[in-house]
């Protein structure tokens, strides 16, 4: 005979990274009672392994609907003002021509949904940034991008949730989701009236849906250097860096860096399938630096404290799972809600606002903040692995 239910709850959210942490606080202050369990401590998967670049992504309409709303919802979050944070900008360098005409229709489609951004020629690149590259076309500057240290961001969101009433339940691994709710590793069971999947990468092994659920770790890597204040001011991109992100490469590498609150510089960045363990491929890294000196010719001159890897959850179309798990057929009537909200690859730190407001919409029966469709879990990914 299994354990009789420890507890009940609204919302059992599985997952304390950025994403579970941002859906918990949000069920919470729209009145239900939730609990989050998280196997480890709150922002110690990939959450801690982010940039912390805080960008709103274009290219795709979904994505840019997705990341306003949640840049939207960030800047309204009483614990904005409290975190490590810098209002630095993006540069997204142009190297080629053709990069330069890139920029410009970006520039164009920025503008055209009211956010600023303008474009700097070669010698507005200089003046902005002299540690560059001389050989550059010129950058697009997006002002109001930001650069934030994600896992504080996570700590922070699970503390506003206690404050709130909500329960944090860290070291509480979840084994299973049930009809009634989820099942712990130490044989608790949990009632819940709604589940939510936020496990990241571990999705896939908790995943209860009838379809198999498509998300691959994606590993990335990083480096900072020794404080260097003032050494770049922006977060520099290279243009290339979109088609390396919503590329299927098996492995590629594309020029990422910010300048630091501390003064330190993090520089990315490397995409990986090929490899999921935790390790730092140093070959690769190799590669990432090199990159690095195409456009900071001086970088390797500054001393690199620590490199370290994040796996990205990562579903064939770049784009994160929001919503209800489609069931199996053999499920009761009056079983708990199944909901996912993972595979936010490259993305999470800036998305999990906007994903969390949006799950948050479908539970409720409210009108969708945004247009739920190119999230769906059960939508199709066509023939891509
Ligand atoms: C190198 C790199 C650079 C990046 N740069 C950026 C960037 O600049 N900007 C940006 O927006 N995003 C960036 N990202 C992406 C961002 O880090 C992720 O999209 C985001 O952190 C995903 O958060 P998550 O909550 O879905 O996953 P996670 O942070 O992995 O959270 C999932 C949590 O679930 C927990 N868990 C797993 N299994 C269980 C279980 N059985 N029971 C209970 N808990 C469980 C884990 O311990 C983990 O804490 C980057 C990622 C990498 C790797």
């Amino acid at each position: 005979m299994s354990a009789p239910l420890a507890r009940t709850v609204d919302v059992a959210v599985v997952g304390g990274g950025i994403v579970g942490c941002a859906c918990a606080l949000a069920a919470r202050q729209a009145g239900l009672g939730v609990t989050l369990y998280e196997a480890q401590r709150v922002g110690a998967g990939v959450t801690a392994a982010g940039m912390g670049h805080l960008v709103v992504i274009d290219e795709d309409p979904a994505e840019f609907a997705l990341a306003r709303l949640s840049m939207r919802l960030w800047r309204e979050w009483s614990g904005w003002n409290a975190i490590e944070r810098r209002t630095t900008g993006t540069l997204w360098i142009a190297e080629t021509a053709a990069q330069h005409d890139a920029a410009r229709a970006k520039l164009a489609r920025l503008a055209a949904a009211g956010l600023r951004a303008d474009w700097l020629d070669e010698q507005a690149l200089r003046a902005a940034e002299p540690r560059l590259a001389h050989d550059l076309v010129g950058a697009l500057r997006v002002p109001d991008d930001e650069v934030a240290y994600g896992p504080e961001m996570a700590a922070r969101l699970a503390a506003d949730l206690r404050r709130a009433g909500g329960r944090v339940e860290e070291m509480s691994p979840v084994a299973a989701l049930t009809d009634d709710g989820l099942l712990l590793a130490d044989g608790t069971r949990v009632g819940a009236g709604n589940v939510l999947l936020a496990a990241g990468c571990d999705s896939v092994r908790l995943w209860p849906g009838a379809a198999p659920l498509r998300l691959r770790p994606r590993k990335g890597q990083l480096a900072i250097t020794d404080r260097y204040p003032g050494y770049i001011r922006h977060a520099l991109v290279e243009m290339g860096y979109i088609d390396s992100a919503h590329g299927d490469a098996d492995e590629a590498v594309a020029f990422n860096a910010q300048p630091r609150v501390s003064g330190q510089v993090l520089l990315g960045s490397t995409r990986s399938y090929r490899d999921s363990s935790a390790a730092v491929d140093a070959a690769l890294l190799g590669r990432m630096v090199r990159r690095a000196t195409r456009f900071l010719p001086d970088i390797g001159s500054l001393q690199m404290l620590r490199s370290w890897s994040g796996l990205r959850p990562a579903t064939p179309d770049g784009r994160p799972l929001i919503g209800r798990i489609a069931a199996h057929a053999s499920r009761p009537a009056g079983a708990a809600s199944h909901w996912v909200a993972s595979g936010h690859e490259g993305l999470g730190l800036t998305t999990a606002t906007g994903t969390a407001r949006l799950w948050l919409d479908l539970l409720l029966g409210r009108e969708p903040s945004i247009d739920p469709a190119p999230y769906a879990p059960e939508r199709s990914f066509g023939g891509t692995p």
